[in-house]
């Protein structure tokens, strides 16, 4: 039996696989065929099952989804005692000599992007010079968790990048962190590959944009390496892609994506993703990749609040060596309140400011005046008119109930809620708030307290919060 198998597979399987291989390259085009199907070759044969080598797991998820159904289909044609085709991963064959067998054969290097080629070839100038040098985008020295200020707002996504980073086994599988922009989802990605850097430097971490990744891709499918390119993750431990929604309707990026993506997390490597929003209201990404994206554990930062824009301003302040006045820092944390790059970038001007003007102390006058412009935009944008009507309109009930003195909580919190908006958005004053809905500035204070206490503990509440102000700040 085992002998008439091998006997088999010598002669005759070999020239049927031989003339599908012609078939299939006309079918699927050269590309392709030189990509995937190539690199196949016949294993054994027995009892109508057809093993079919693949030299790595990604070829295997790759094939099997997209050539499976049609190499059965004109093998059994071809000789109907094909009753199944198995794929098996195998490293270590020696039949031809393939580009993608000499990868897979090459030790896995632990912490290079650099596989040790021998043979010389167009493709090893592409592999090595660009995409294995430089699959990893830099990281940025100042995103550590040492420089990262946790408040409220962001503790859970902290929390969570931290567990990520400190632990070897992987603990859930994508992290996906969201948050709308500027409120530290970058920082906190670079944090976690420094960490794991320096507590471990041979693990193999790699941090790149969606749009990086989609950059490569396209790049690889002109140069006709999507192969190469899939081989490139082989090596990766952590694998971080920043602001996914940049693959939005780019079908053939979310497909390798999608396929990188499982095989990885098949052989239980961690992935951290970033994007803009939840994976459910990603748009235009597709339905099994969003789902696989909400696998995980899926953590988001909300937007700040008043005690975290002070934190950072502190911090920020005592990294560069100023003293800023509380007043100041009041000031900015209650004025610049959309994300902490705005935050940094006024505190920036501030500081630059002082010092090419000579003056040796910040004043709320000063930075009045040198913010003038970003103040007046902000304030220019938003009404507490158009507040009350939004959250009214959101919350379900009457401008009218909003304004009015009942104290169900049905109307009582979107009161509050409007109160905090009015005052994180304009630049009216407490008690010219408290007018527009009949109360005086304590109630407005109180309402402004409680309403950043509770988008600390209430998700849904915060949730609400962020779709309210970027309504209204567009
Ligand atoms: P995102 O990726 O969410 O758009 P970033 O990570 O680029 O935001 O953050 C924007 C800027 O704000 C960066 O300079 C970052 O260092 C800073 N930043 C964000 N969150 C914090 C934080 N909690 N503490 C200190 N700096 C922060
Ligand atoms: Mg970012």
């Amino acid at each position: 039996m085992a002998e008439e198998a091998m006997k088999n597979n010598d002669s005759s399987v070999q020239d049927e696989w031989g003339q599908i291989c012609s078939q299939l390259k006309m079918e699927f085009g050269e590309t392709a065929f030189d990509s995937w199907l190539k690199p196949l070759s016949v294993g054994t044969y027995n009892n109508g099952v057809m093993n079919i080598c693949v030299p790595t797991a990604f070829m295997k998820n790759w094939v099997l989804t997209h050539y499976s159904d049609r190499i059965h289909k004109i093998w059994e044609h071809k000789n109907p005692s094909v009753k199944k085709i198995n794929f098996v991963v195998q490293t270590n064959h020696s039949s031809d000599s393939s580009l993608l067998k000499k990868i897979s054969s090459t030790p896995t290097p632990q912490n290079i992007y650099m596989p040790n080629f021998n043979a010389a070839s167009s493709f090893n100038d592409f592999a090595s010079k660009d995409s294995f040098m430089q699959l990893s985008a830099p990281l940025n020295p100042a995103y550590t968790f040492d420089s990262f200020v946790v408040g409220k707002t962001n503790e859970f996504a902290c929390a969570a990048a931290k567990k990520v980073a400190e632990s070897r086994n992987v603990s859930f599988n994508p992290l996906f962190l969201y948050s709308g922009v500027g409120l530290g989802k970058t920082h906190l990605m670079h944090a976690i590959a420094w960490h794991i850097k320096q507590q471990d430097p041979s693990r193999n971490v790699i941090y790149l944009s969606a749009e990086q990744f989609l950059f490569k891709f396209v790049k690889a499918l002109r140069y006709k390496d999507t192969a190469a390119f899939k081989e490139q993750f082989r090596a990766v431990d952590v694998l971080m892609v920043d602001d996914v929604q940049f693959m939005s309707n780019k079908e053939s990026t979310q497909e390798e994506f999608f396929y990188t993506f499982n095989s990885l997390i098949e052989e239980g490597r961690q992935i951290i993703i970033s994007a803009d929003k939840s994976p459910t209201d990603l748009e235009g990404i597709e339905s099994r990749l969003k789902s696989r994206l909400s696998g995980g554990l899926v953590a988001d930062i909300h937007p700040t609040d008043f005690d975290l824009r002070m934190g950072i301003l502190n911090y920020k302040a005592q990294q560069m060596g100023i003293t800023l006045p509380e007043k100041v820092a009041e000031f900015l944390a209650q004025k610049i309140t959309t994300n902490i790059r705005e935050l940094e970038g006024s505190l920036r001007r501030i500081v630059a400011h002082t010092q090419l003007l000579s003056k040796n102390e910040i004043t709320l006058d000063m930075t009045q005046d040198i913010l003038k412009d970003m103040l007046r935009s902000i304030d220019r944008k938003t009404t507490i008119d158009e507040i009350q009507k939004k959250v009214a309109e959101y919350f379900n009930i009457s401008v009218k109930e909003l304004q009015s003195s009942r104290r169900a909580r049905t109307v009582a919190r979107p009161r509050q809620i409007a109160m905090y908006l009015a005052k994180q958005l304009t630049s009216r004053s407490l008690p010219e708030i408290g007018r527009k809905f009949d109360r005086d500035h304590t109630t407005v204070m109180h309402a402004v307290r409680k309403v950043e206490g509770l988008i600390g503990e209430d998700a849904s509440l915060a949730e609400s919060v962020n779709i309210l102000r970027r309504a209204l700040e567009n």
